[in-house]
């Protein structure tokens, strides 16, 4: 079984109620996400782009000290 978190992993809104929860493709709530961040598979918040992510996680990884690491930030998404 998939846990199922109490708030929401994206915007940390707390989910009472399963009508509360996101849906996947197939119909499923999410297990992670509420329904304003997260429909039918995909996130509802597109404000952000691809690039703008990228740049983001990449402040974090400089952030967190770990410019060795920089690459292998870049990599993973
Ligand atoms: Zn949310």
């Amino acid at each position: 079984m998939m846990k199922e978190y109490k708030k929401c992993q994206s915007c940390s809104m707390p989910i009472k109620k399963s009508e509360d929860r996101g849906t996947e493709r197939n119909s499923e709530k999410s297990s992670s996400y509420c329904k304003h961040c997260y429909q039918e598979g995909e996130f509802t918040q597109k404000n952000i782009s691809v690039e703008e992510m990228k740049e983001f996680v990449k402040g974090k990884c400089m952030e967190m000290g770990f410019p060795k690491f920089l690459q292998a930030c870049s990599l993973e998404i």
